[in-house]
């Protein structure tokens, strides 16, 4: 945790503990944190595994991509800095998220391993749920859902992950999704099925 700026504050604690918000909720809280390349398909699965789960009667919520940068971000870039205090920002959202009880899905480029590890950290113990949305570059760049290789390739976009600044893989990601290869549902229930062979969710009744 950074140091607050701010002298002279108390942590206070609410009436309802964590444990007593998740046992009425009946799941757990936790964060989903989806990564990878522009187009890999973050926002897909996740938008799917939403759905599943709130088909199941869950309390789910999604933080993803551009939303934040109207709001919580507004003031921020894509240089490294900016990036960086993005990622932390959505972090702290995603901590009391999950400490509301919520199964909290984040889906962002997140290209630098660092401010994932923060966020890891700002979270904790076994909140944080990294999932690596893989896709070769290429095929990211053919499906261009936005526009947006094509808009980096021409020079448009400055810093654009993948063509003109890094991306860094997980190296311990708790899931991989491999979206070249697997459909969007099938993607989003094996993630499903990893939050219930867990215990972040029940098993389904048969
Ligand atoms: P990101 O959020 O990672 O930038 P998007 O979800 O916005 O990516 O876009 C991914 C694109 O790839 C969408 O147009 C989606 O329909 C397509 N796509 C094709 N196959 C898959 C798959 N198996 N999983 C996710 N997206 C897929």
């Amino acid at each position: 945790m950074t140091e607050p700026k701010a002298q002279n504050i108390t942590w206070h604690e609410g009436h309802l503990s964590r444990a007593e918000r998740e046992r009425r909720h009946g799941h757990r809280g936790v964060t989903l944190w989806f990564t990878g390349l522009s187009g890999s398909g973050k926002s897909t699965v996740a938008r799917q595994v939403e759905l599943l789960l709130a088909q199941r009667g869950h309390y789910v919520y999604t933080l993803d991509g551009d939303n934040v940068r109207y709001g919580l971000c507004s003031d921020l870039g894509f240089s490294p800095q900016d990036r960086s205090e993005n990622i932390r920002r959505i972090g702290e959202v995603c901590k009391l998220f999950t400490d509301a009880g919520t199964l909290t899905l984040a889906a962002f480029v997140s290209p630098y391993r660092a401010d994932r590890g923060r966020v890891r950290a700002i979270l904790e113990q076994g909140d944080f749920l990294e999932i690596y949305v893989a896709a070769d570059l290429s095929v990211c760049e053919a499906r261009d859902p936005k526009g947006l290789y094509k808009k980096a390739r021409a020079g448009e976009i400055a810093e654009f992950t993948g063509v003109s600044a890094p991306y860094e893989a997980p190296e311990q990601p708790e899931m991989t999704l491999h979206t070249e290869r697997d459909a969007v549902d099938v993607c989003a229930r094996q993630v499903v099925a990893y939050l219930a062979e867990r215990g972040f969710i029940p098993k389904a009744e048969a």
